[in-house]
């Protein structure tokens, strides 16, 4: 046997196993470098420059090759399998189970005819945060320290019941309602909420009727099992509670969101509602935002909350961005909801011909973002310069400070 042989192959099956594992350290170190086809480089000349400002579609193009490269955010609500139906409404529902993006937002979208009960029920590990769509409804709601509240909720209102709160929703005329309902906890279900007909069934009968009196033995009777939705009659004008006598809570559940000032852009518009404006609201704040035909709600993110958008009307493709490369673009359509992880960044750009109207929920009661143009602008045109490898006269002509939402005519040449 001639052992040079043996010595060269395990000479070069060492380097070769070297080689490889450099390769596998350098993956690790610098993972952006196996992902640069998905980055969009610019660092060109200054008519490259002049040519992206005029508004080629280079950033789409570059975010199409890694659309798989972030986990799905977009589910369609008004068509999930998960719902229930029967007598006085209908409901769709998303949660972990069937949206897994969404860890920290379950989400109801419910119908109630006229007269349709929402049982008296309460969350034992969510909040609630309502918004009316169309039609009128009532609530009925009580705290821990017996503060109760009856208030009726129409088209553009919003509810908020603090988790374990107990409350119930009944349908108003003249036609059946439509509302969403979100929830603080994506591992939350609707359908497995503490409803007082589920107690009740399963409640002996000489306990009830120590604690109710003889009702209970009628009630014994009639109930089975969880209601969850009954019909009931037409609700009357003005409702007085089973004691007329009892205290009104001092802090209001119901907020106008469609009626308060909004802040207005050239593009657009937004109305919003934190815990600042409606103080009980101190785990969700809600946007109601419409942006105009060809209009863009600029890249920013939010350091504190998630996202989730419902699209009440109109169309839009929303971009997110998380890090190393990775990003998504969906379209959204009416009834269609979008997810973005908090930190992530993203935008919004309006398309087609109608006004898009999206009811956006943040999981903070405090609202923070942070735009693009705002945190150019903060920094000297110099670094800007260095930094995306221009001249600092171009830099010179970025936007001046923030712009929200940027109209659907504008050019970075004005
Ligand atoms: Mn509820
Ligand atoms: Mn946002």
């Amino acid at each position: 046997m001639n052992p040079n042989p043996n010595k060269k192959q395990l000479f070069w099956t060492s380097v070769a196993l070297v080689s490889f594992f450099c390769y596998l350290l350098a993956l690790a170190y610098f993972p952006h470098k196996s992902t640069t086809a998905c980055i969009s480089t610019w660092s060109g000349s200054i008519k490259d420059s002049i040519r992206w400002a005029r508004g080629s579609n280079a950033t789409h193009d570059a975010t199409s090759n890694c659309k798989n490269t972030l986990p799905n955010f977009k589910f369609d609500l008004e068509k999930s399998s998960a719902g229930w139906s029967g007598p006085g409404g209908h409901a769709k529902e998303h949660t972990i189970d069937t949206f897994p993006v969404s860890q920290s937002i379950a989400a109801v979208s419910m119908h109630l005819e006229v007269g349709g009960l929402r049982e008296l029920h309460w969350h034992a590990i969510a909040a609630e945060w309502g918004y009316v769509i169309s039609g009128n409804c009532r609530t009925t709601v009580i705290g821990p320290n017996s503060e109760s509240e009856i208030a009726d909720f129409g088209p553009g209102d919003v509810w908020y019941f603090p988790r374990g709160h107990a409350h119930s929703i009944q349908g108003l005329p003249p036609t059946e309602c439509h509302f969403l309902l979100i929830f603080d906890n994506g591992h939350f279900s609707e359908f497995g909420t503490s409803s007082i007909t589920d107690w009740v069934a399963h409640t002996s009968t000489s306990i009830l009727a120590q604690n109710l009196g003889p009702a209970a033995f009628a009630i014994k009777e009639q109930v089975k099992g969880e209601a969850y939705i009954v019909q009931g009659p037409t609700p009357p004008e003005i409702p007085i509670p089973h004691n007329p006598d009892v205290e009104p809570s001092q802090l209001s559940h119901k907020y106008r969101l469609g009626a308060s000032a909004a802040s207005i852009f050239e593009g657009g518009s937004q109305q919003k509602v934190t815990e600042k404006e409606f103080p009980i609201s101190t785990t969700l704040t809600g946007v109601l935002m419409k942006l105009k035909p060809g209009a863009l709600r600029e890249l920013h993110w939010h350091p504190n909350a998630d996202e989730w958008q419902y699209y009440l009307s109109g169309q839009a493709e929303v971009g997110i961005f998380a890090n190393h490369g990775r990003s998504r673009v969906e379209h959204f359509s009416p009834g269609q909801v979008a997810f973005i992880n908090q930190g992530y960044g993203h935008y919004i750009k309006q398309i087609g011909d109608e006004e898009t109207v999206i009811l956006i929920v943040l999981t903070s009661g405090a609202y923070e973002e942070i735009s693009i143009t705002g945190w150019l602008a903060s920094n000297p045109d110099q670094l800007l310069a260095t930094n995306f490898g221009i001249y600092e006269e171009i830099a010179k002509e970025l936007p001046p400070g923030r712009r929200f939402i940027v109209p659907g005519n504008a050019t970075l040449c004005t």
